[in-house]
């Protein structure tokens, strides 16, 4: 038969602090507290086992659960000298819920427990007080009738407020004992006229109630949406917790509090908290009465203010984190009744954990390990003001969406990226919302405050352009009803028109209609602290992707080593002239053609290279020559097919068949990546001389560079020969040509499955490898990026089919995709010990992915510029938790560095 029943009391406890699972948040903490000889009053705990062998037995409580619970009261009987239902000197009790998660608000206490017609009567003589006894009284029937009973809280909240108002009194703890005493009897009479029969006089009935009351408020509504909500859904069930009462309502030399050992919204060292004068269990955060300071209690009463200091300290030091407690003060001696680990803000997290090694609680890899990496994304973006209530935010709620990046921002609704554009310009913020958004958007998406789209998953178009510049996008909202015609889109009956303000949360994935109030938060000096420490320890390097030097400048303040990808075809869409010369190349039908339109480009590159080399000072800057097909680059109406016609004086027909020439079915597959080199070598020999050219003229002034040169989509060693002779060759004749030698690399990414397994062969011939993960998910899966929306989150749902634990475009697919990318490491390397690795999709930014990274020996990852610190702190994690698993203990030293790896 399994322990169902863990007391403490008297300095000794059954169960400990690490049994969460067992004795739920709450009972583990007075467990721990006890043991630790805090002041807690005795009482014992119902596991969470229990909860669930109630539930598995239809609702029944286990066979001997009565005998063990009456033992245990016998027990607390015995250490606290008084007797449950004792006429004269009445033990009280305390009925408590407690899961292994906080679930606030969620479930119920129940106080005063063991309180009856007659125990009462003994109260108020004992303690000569007959005020704070019926005081008890009350409090315990309204909350057994409404917790236990099912009443609605109404009626007699109703009655309690009529008292009051009768007399004049605005403060529950002036009404006198007479009106209470008569506020005891209408309570009952109400509970009689509502339930049929008396309220229950029998201590023992009255515990099973509540008891019974707890495990029930497990399965109600409320509490199944939040764990859904929450994630939580694994939780078995809550514990009771049936604890002595200690009385905060006794006098005013009494009283209940809640604090935080440090200041949870700064993380200062301060002791942070309210309390209030004779008064019980919830009166603090009920907001009956406006609470005191904790200095207050300083002033007031020294000596329970000296009490509580000390066990703030004593926590402290025993849990080695930032502590919330709920205490209560009887004639003046301090009793606690909880502790548990404070919930804080990003920004505390942060400097508490900074101050913590400071004070020698914690080690800096204690430090580190505290930081989750939602932690860092909330550091950076704005957020809608805190100070605005929940209820109102209900009221202005339109729809919600997958939150695709975060942060909020409001803008005036806008349809087009022309139109984003424009009003941008106008000093105006604005919402870009889209079915779905395409290269051609970037511009106007680049000008919005925030991006929402009807269509599309985390790792849409949307979503990794977005992330790219960190800014706040929704996608997927598939609630949206747009209609580009009218300029406006409806959710339900609601219509939203062009000119409209509307406020994203990215973070939470939610639409408010308005104009919200937003704040910025700001970066805390620990920030800086703790990332210099993840520096020191990890041995992976962080760079990111960028495409303009405006990303990269930003970059190297987010801390990036390099650049890891830079995609050249966003550079042709920045400017009109830009996007015409593009388009004037592709439609070009003889080499002639092409060249003249390849001419125009040239100097376009040539100067946004020279701009990145110049912001990566002398870091390693990869740049991809163009990727994607080139129907992704021209006009797909007549209409601008006509307009480019005209420019380009070419006639409209050509153009047309050109185009439709370069339609295929299945794209992705297609005519892309190094096979456009392959056709056209000329595009490949535009964009090594710009490269080429941006970095002479760098070296000139006396600006480091090192370029590494990278062709897309390569499944062969002789396709990346006929590439890499050729970058070889024009980058030879310019730097002749300028007689400056600028040191480069010739690379590859490893994105199509055939370049994983032949990486030993392709490794004769590169000097480094990228996997482009994002290709590499897709083509070893099957699985199409853009349309694996449509069914990929049933794979994901763990309700559903739970088939994937994340989305594989999200964090890696260690065991599947994660096996080729071993095979191609160990492949490279076997070739070619020196070979440059490291990874470029994004996952590059995805904490779990970027440990993998570092176990499976990568040199370095690459994300947007946003996740960069993500990143830096993943990859310290990577190596504390390696060393953990090596079972080392202590600090971390810097691991050595592999051999043959270059620097
Ligand atoms: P929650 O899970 O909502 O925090 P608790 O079980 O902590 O609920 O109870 C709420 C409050 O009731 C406590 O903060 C405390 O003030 C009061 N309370 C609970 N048990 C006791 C007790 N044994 N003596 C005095 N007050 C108590
Ligand atoms: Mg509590
Ligand atoms: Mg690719």
């Amino acid at each position: 038969m399994p322990k169902r029943v863990y007391f403490f009391g008297g300095g000794k406890a059954e169960g400990q602090g690490t049994q969460k699972e067992l004795l739920g948040g709450k009972g583990a903490g007075l467990a721990e507290m006890t043991s630790i000889g805090l002041p807690v009053p005795a009482g014992f705990t119902l596991t969470i086992d229990t909860c669930a062998e109630y539930y598995d037995n239809k609702k029944r409580y286990p066979k001997d659960l009565d005998k063990e619970v009456r033992q245990h009261i016998a027990k607390l009987e015995k250490v606290t000298g008084k007797k449950l239902g004792d006429p004269k000197d009445p033990l009280l009790v305390s009925v408590r819920s407690g899961a292994a998660r906080s679930m606030p608000g969620m479930m119920e206490t129940i106080l005063n427990l063991g309180l009856n017609d007659v125990a009462v009567e003994g109260m108020a003589k004992k303690f000569g007080d007959a005020r704070f006894a019926y005081d008890s009284y009350r409090r315990f029937i309204q909350m057994y009738s409404t917790t236990a009973m099912g009443l609605s809280k109404e009626p007699m909240e109703e009655m309690l407020h009529a008292i009051k108002h009768k007399l004049h009194i605005s403060d529950d703890k002036d009404i006198p004992a007479e009106s209470l005493k008569q506020l005891c009897s209408d309570f009952k009479a109400f509970y009689k006229q509502k339930k049929g029969e008396d309220f229950p006089q029998d201590p023992i009935v009255q515990l099973w109630g509540a008891i019974g009351a707890v495990f029930n408020c497990w399965e109600a509504d409320k509490a199944i949406t939040y764990r859904r909500v929450e994630k939580l859904e694994f939780l078995k069930g809550t514990a009771v917790n049936i604890q002595q009462m200690c009385f905060g309502n006794k006098n005013d030399r009494s009283g209940t509090g809640v604090c935080f050992t440090r200041d949870p919204n700064t993380g200062e060292n301060v002791f942070y908290g309210d309390w209030l004068i004779n008064a019980q269990g919830e009166d603090v955060v009920a907001g009956i009465r406006t609470p005191m300071k904790l200095s207050e209690l300083a002033i007031k009463y020294p000596g329970a203010n000296k009490q509580l200091y000390q066990v703030r300290a004593i926590l402290e030091k025993h849990y080695k984190e930032m502590q919330d407690l709920e205490f209560t003060v009887e004639d003046e001696k301090l009793y606690m009744l909880q502790c548990r680990t404070g919930k804080r803000s990003p920004a505390a997290t942060f400097t508490i954990a900074a101050d913590m090694v400071k004070e020698k609680l914690i080690s800096k890899e204690q430090a580190i390990s505290r930081i989750a990496p939602e932690d860092i994304e909330r550091l950076f973006y704005p957020v809608i003001d805190m100070k605005i209530k929940k209820a109102d935010l209900e009221k202005v709620k339109l729809t919600t969406g997958i939150n695709a990046v975060p942060g909020s921002a409001f803008g005036e609704v806008v349809f087009n990226a022309a139109d984003a554009e424009e009003l941008a310009k106008a000093g105006k913020p604005v919402i870009l919302v889209r079915k779905e958004t395409s290269p051609e958007d970037v511009g106007g998406m680049h000008a919005a405050q925030g991006i929402l789209t009807q269509t599309g998953g985390k790792t849409s178009h949307a979503a990794v352009v977005a992330r790219g510049w960190g800014k706040c996008c929704i996608v997927g909202c598939e609630t949206l009803n747009i209609n580009y015609e009218k300029q406006e889109f409806s959710v339900g009956s609601k219509i939203v028109k062009k000119g409209e303000f509307l406020t994203l949360d990215g973070s939470e994935g939610i639409v408010y209609l308005g104009k919200l109030d937003l704040v910025k938060p700001e970066l805390p000096e620990a920030y800086y602290t703790i990332m210099k420490w993840c520096d020191g320890i990890r041995t992976l390097k962080v760079r990111t992707n960028a495409d303009t030097p405006y990303d990269s400048a930003n970059a190297i303040k987010m801390g990036a080593e390099g650049i890891g990808l830079c995609r050249t075809e966003h550079m042709f869409f920045d400017t009109e002239e830009r996007r015409q010369a593009i388009q004037e190349m592709i439609v070009a039908d003889t080499i002639e053609a092409r060249k003249s339109a390849l001419a125009k480009l040239l100097p376009f590159q040539r100067e946004d290279f020279y701009g990145i080399f110049k912001a990566m000072a002398g870091f390693p800057v990869t740049i991809r020559l163009v990727d994607p097909p080139l129907h992704e680059f021209v006009p797909h109406e007549e209409k601008q097919q006509r307009a480019l016609a005209d420019k380009i004086g070419v006639p409209y027909e050509k153009i047309r068949h050109r185009i439709e020439q370069l339609h295929e079915s299945n794209p992705m597959l297609g005519h892309r990546g190094c096979r456009l080199c392959i056709t056209y070598p000329e595009i490949l020999e535009m964009q090594v001389r710009a490269i080429i050219e941006a970095a002479v003229q760098c070296k000139k002034e006396k600006i480091k560079v090192f370029p590494e040169i990278m062709h897309p989509l390569v499944l062969d060693l002789k396709e990346f020969k006929f590439l890499e002779e050729r970058t070889r060759k024009v980058a030879k004749e310019v730097m002749d040509a300028a007689g400056v030698k600028v040191e480069y690399l010739v690379g590859t990414m490893i994105e199509v499955p055939r370049a994983a397994l032949l990486a030993d062969q392709i490794a004769q011939a590169a000097e480094f490898f990228s996997f482009g993960t994002n290709d590499l998910t897709q083509m070893t899966m099957a699985l199409s990026r853009d349309d694996a929306g449509r069914f990929l989150p049933d794979y994901v749902d763990q309700k559903k089919a739970a088939i994937f634990k994340d989305d594989p475009f999200q964090s890696l697919d260690q065991e599947g995709v994660g096996k080729l990318i071993k095979i191609g490491i160990q492949g490279g390397r076997s070739t070619n010990p020196k070979l440059k690795i490291g990874i470029c999709g994004e996952h590059g930014g995805e904490a779990k992915s970027v440990k993998f990274c570092h176990r499976v020996g990568m040199d370095y990852v690459s994300c947007s510029p946003y996740r960069v610190p993500i990143a830096r702190l993943a990859a310290a994690q990577a190596v504390i938790e390696g060393a953990a698993s090596n079972g080392k203990h202590g600090a971390v030293k810097k691991a050595s560095k592999r051999k043959g790896k270059k620097k």
